[in-house]
């Protein structure tokens, strides 16, 4: 079985100083259970859509992630969650906004992607949605995590998504602590490619923000003549570049490599609009990038040959 499986758990100002020793042996540890779940698929012929759905719900259980149980805080202090998963073999997608007592939104993605007739569906419409599929609705206690209230209590008296708006060349103004989205890209046996990322968006976001995670094109998008995307980083910026769909653009159009096309957009495209964050990325030919321009990104990528990889901080 040859496959590929990259993830990501969000970039940003990830530095050694603000991560002890103990806390890299758990991020290590929460990265290899999310590469174990999804190759757990791919190793048994599974398909890419499965392996990305696998190994995101296992970082959306882990509260170090922010994404299902470890949403960050909007200002009105609820957990509101967006996520998308999209099919390279048919360009099938499927995504939710705004989304409370999910326990694992990038499930309910895929049911909409499945089973819906829509690609996006928002707030209650999709809450109902997911009543009507049989998943249950989780209470807002599961989603409580102190480190993240904390972080919002901090900051929920500012107004730091104003600034973001000002003007075109702003830079990102958001505190450090705002990533943490979720994200896998593979690639299976059948060489089929599929992206898919899960969120629970910016800490202190007005009520129905949404960001680029489940747009299609922006944050997350997969397409078996070019490549499978999923971002993180400064949503706002993200959907203004169209990032993911731009990478798979140059590939199609222009003839760049997975390299050179991610290096296009996240280095110097994304640096030049202020934009902070990156992507990780899988081609059919299972090269695969790790790309950002922050100062770190949580990665984690295996494949058939053996090769694994799992970091941190910047190159
Ligand atoms: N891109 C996400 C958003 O703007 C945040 C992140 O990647 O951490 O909602």
């Amino acid at each position: 079985m040859s496959f590929t499986l990259v993830i990501h758990g969000g970039a940003g100002n990830v530095i050694p100083a603000i991560l002890n020793p103990d806390l890299e042996l758990q991020y290590t540890q929460a990265l290899k259970d999310a590469l174990d779940s999804g190759t757990e698929v791919l190793k048994k012929g599974g398909s890419s859509v499965d392996a990305v759905v696998a190994a995101i719900s296992t970082m959306e259980d882990n509260p170090l992630f922010n994404a299902g149980k470890g949403s960050v805080f909007t200002k009105k202090g609820l957990n509101e969650m967006d996520a998308a998963i999209m099919n390279g073999r048919n360009l099938a997608a499927g995504a939710i906004a705004g989304v409370r007592n999910i326990r694992n939104p990038i499930q309910l993605a895929r049911e909409v992607m499945l089973h819906s007739g829509h690609v996006l569906l928002s707030g209650s419409g999709a809450a109902e949605f997911a009543i009507n599929q049989g998943l249950t609705m989780t209470p807002d206690e599961y989603f409580f995590n102190q480190l993240r209230y904390d972080q919002w209590v901090e900051i929920r008296d500012t107004n730091f998504t104003q600034l973001d708006h000002k003007g075109d060349n702003l830079k990102s103004h958001t505190p450090d602590h705002k990533f943490g989205t979720v994200g896998a890209v593979a690639l299976d046996s059948e060489g089929n490619l599929a992206a898919g990322t899960s969120t629970g968006g910016m800490t202190n976001k007005r009520f129905g923000r949404i960001g680029d995670s489940p747009i299609v094109g922006a944050g997350t998008y997969a397409n078996n003549s070019t490549c499978a995307i999923s971002c993180t980083g400064h949503g706002e910026f993200f959907l203004r570049a169209v990032v993911a769909h731009d990478v798979s653009c140059l590939m199609e159009y222009k003839g760049l490599t997975l390299h050179e096309a991610c290096n296009v957009v996240v280095k110097d495209k994304l640096v030049k609009m202020g934009g902070e964050g990156g992507l990780i990325a899988v081609d059919t030919k299972g090269n695969f990038e790790f790309c950002f321009n922050s100062a770190g990104m949580y990665r984690g990528m295996r494949n058939s040959e053996g090769k694994e990889a799992v970091a941190f901080y910047g190159q």
